[in-house]
C-alpha cells in the first residue's frame, strides 16, 4: 500500500499550493470576513490581550504595507488586476494591503523587553 498524503483541502500534497489557496479564496466575498475581524477584536478587547501593545496614549499602532503577491504577463485570472508595460505588454496582478500591529517595546510574561530581542 502505498500512502499519498492529501492536504486538508483534499490536494494530492501535504501543502496546498499558492494557486490552490487562491483557487479557494478567490471566490469568497471579503464582506464574509468582516464579522471574523470584528470577533476576534472583540474577543482580544475582552480578554486583554491587546493590553502589551497600547503605546502613545492607549493607542494600537498599525503599520501597513502595500504588495504584490501575484504578477505575471502570461498567468492571469478574472481577479486580477491589470496594467500596461510598454506599447504592447499587459501584467495581471493581485496585490494587497498589510494590516500589522506593532509594538516598539513589547511586554512579554510581564517584563519589560525590546521587540525582536
Ligand atoms: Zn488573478
Amino acid at each position: 500500500m502505498r500512502f499519498a498524503p492529501r492536504c486538508a483541502f483534499g490536494a494530492p500534497s501535504s501543502v496546498p499550493s499558492d494557486n490552490h489557496v487562491r483557487a479557494l479564496l478567490d471566490p469568497a466575498s471579503p464582506d464574509h470576513f468582516h464579522p471574523v475581524f470584528a470577533e476576534v477584536v472583540a474577543e482580544l478587547e475582552r480578554s486583554d490581550g491587546l493590553k502589551d501593545f497600547r503605546q502613545l496614549g492607549d493607542h494600537v499602532l498599525i503599520a501597513l504595507d502595500g504588495t504584490e503577491y501575484h504578477v505575471s504577463s502570461k498567468v492571469r485570472c478574472r481577479h486580477c488586476s491589470t496594467r500596461k508595460r510598454g506599447q504592447d505588454k499587459t501584467e495581471h496582478f493581485h496585490a494587497m494591503l498589510a494590516a500589522t500591529m506593532v509594538a516598539p517595546i513589547h511586554r512579554a510574561a510581564g517584563r519589560p523587553r525590546q521587540a525582536g530581542l
